[in-house]
């Protein structure tokens, strides 16, 4: 039998750090990466045989957990007609029209090929169309890996302490001011004094790739105020929160409607795929129709349309969304019991279908400073013997935690037993 340790040896001869993203190498966690064979429903299996509960779901899009038949299906029925046509297909406007039902504040909507691509195009847009180059974001948001959003930004930047990277022009990231997470009055500030040169805000609605970090009241709706009040763009990232939140994402679940939404993860059903799409008087300024450029040789490709569309159509099940939340609340709530019993600093934050634990003595975590501040030993050692007893978290301690309509209660309980056991080792020396 070939081990994850094994194959991750050979991976790192031709692969930088053995992996083509890099939190799944496991940096800081002083063990190879796990290999992963296949998965199904709430489980992801190993090389080596071994079933792990599975809280990652591919960074987000399993939704209603691995190789889903629906979703299989549909992208197997259009195999054979060919993968790619360069050519408008009918499967886009398909896909155009639920995103525009589910998401009102859409009304025009472009599809790439990944969240990186939605968060770049939607800065441009948001730039061509207002003539303006500062663009502000929040420390520990994590938009992608563009060279205007690589500042100060979160999920694996943070993970390896280069939350800005070389390669990035000084001259580019001038134009990206970064200010504190839920901290209404910085916002207030920055725009008293330079609103009316800002492009665009972007945010995390519920920041998830600094663990998971909800907006506190009032925090979007600042937004919202200055945006209309200096004529800036607001746009939202729900890459990870869109139809995970709520159906209609976080812009449905808080009551704040952005001007651009951009969209990835659950969008493409576990294809390569990403969306931005917004005002119809902003998205009308995009190639062919305006001026400011934006393009893609596979974007839309109908076989990743045909596993999105599959998935969306799912999550309109009636009462979907509360149930998840519901089963990430009894996640959440059985991990502190459990961590309060064995006397651990321990907390959790969620909204809807994404949760995040926090090793910390505080009540609550808000922002970037408080995420870092918490003790990464502690999480270090959890993830380790959780990993051990069949549960994978993500590989890092900046990164939300994803839950499944196909977990069911007794793989929670497991969950719940893993973690206790888990608990017991973190007091050990
Ligand atoms: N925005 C957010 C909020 C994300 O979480 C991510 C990826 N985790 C991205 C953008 C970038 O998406 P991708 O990795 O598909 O480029």
């Amino acid at each position: 039998m070939t081990t994850s340790a094994q194959l991750f040896e050979k991976a790192c001869r031709h692969i930088p750090g053995g992996v083509n993203s890099p939190v799944r190498a496991f940096k800081g966690l002083e063990r190879p990466p796990v290999f992963m064979e296949r998965a199904q429903g709430a489980y992801l299996f190993d090389v080596e045989g071994k079933r792990y509960v599975d809280y990652v779901g591919s960074w987000g899009p399993m939704i209603t957990g691995h190789a889903d038949p629906e979703v299989l299906g549909a992208v197997r029925e259009r195999l054979d007609n060919g993968l790619s046509f360069g050519t408008p297909t009918a499967i886009e406007t398909s896909m155009a029209d639920l995103i525009c039902e589910m998401i009102p504040s859409i009304e025009m909507v472009r599809m790439v090929n990944s969240g990186t691509e939605a968060t770049m195009s939607a800065i441009r847009l948001a730039r061509g169309y207002t003539g303006r180059d500062k663009i502000v974001k929040f420390e520990g948001n994590y938009h992608g890996h563009s060279d205007s959003l690589l500042v100060k930004a979160g999920s694996g930047a943070l993970t390896h302490g280069e939350p800005s990277s070389p390669g990035v022009p000084a001259a580019l990231a001038e134009h990206t001011v970064t200010l504190p997470y839920n901290d209404p009055e910085a916002v207030e500030a920055c725009f008293e004094e330079i609103g009316d040169r800002v492009a665009c805000i972007i945010v995390e609605p519920v920041a998830g790739n600094m663990n998971c970090i909800p907006p506190q009241p009032g925090f979007l709706e600042t937004l919202r105020r200055v945006c209309d009040r200096h004529e800036s763009v607001l746009i939202f990232d729900e890459v990870m929160t869109g139809f995970r939140v709520a159906m209609g994402g976080a812009q449905a679940h808080y009551g704040v409607q952005p001007d651009l939404t951009c969209l990835g993860k659950i969008v493409g059903g576990g294809m390569p795929v990403g969306a931005f799409g917004g005002r119809r008087g902003i998205m009308e300024n995009i190639s062919p129709l305006g001026p400011i450029y934006q393009a893609g040789t596979l974007a839309g490709n109908p076989l990743a349309m045909a596993a999105g569309i599959a998935l969306l159509e799912k999550l309109r099940a009636p009462g979907f969304h509360d149930a998840l939340a519901q089963r990430v609340e009894t996640l959440c709530h059985g991990l502190q019991e459990r961590a309060d019993a064995a006397g651990i600093d321990m907390i959790t934050q969620r909204a809807g279908g994404m949760f995040g634990v926090f090793f910390t003595g505080q009540s609550r975590v808000d922002n970037f400073a408080q995420a870092t501040a918490c003790n990464g030993d502690a999480f270090r050692r959890f993830f380790a013997a959780m990993l051990e007893h069949g549960v994978y978290m993500a590989p890092s301690a900046f990164e939300a935690g994803f839950m499944s309509s196909a977990h069911a209660p007794e793989d929670i309980q497991l969950t719940l037993d893993a973690a206790e056991a888990a608990f017991a080792t973190l007091h050990e020396a």
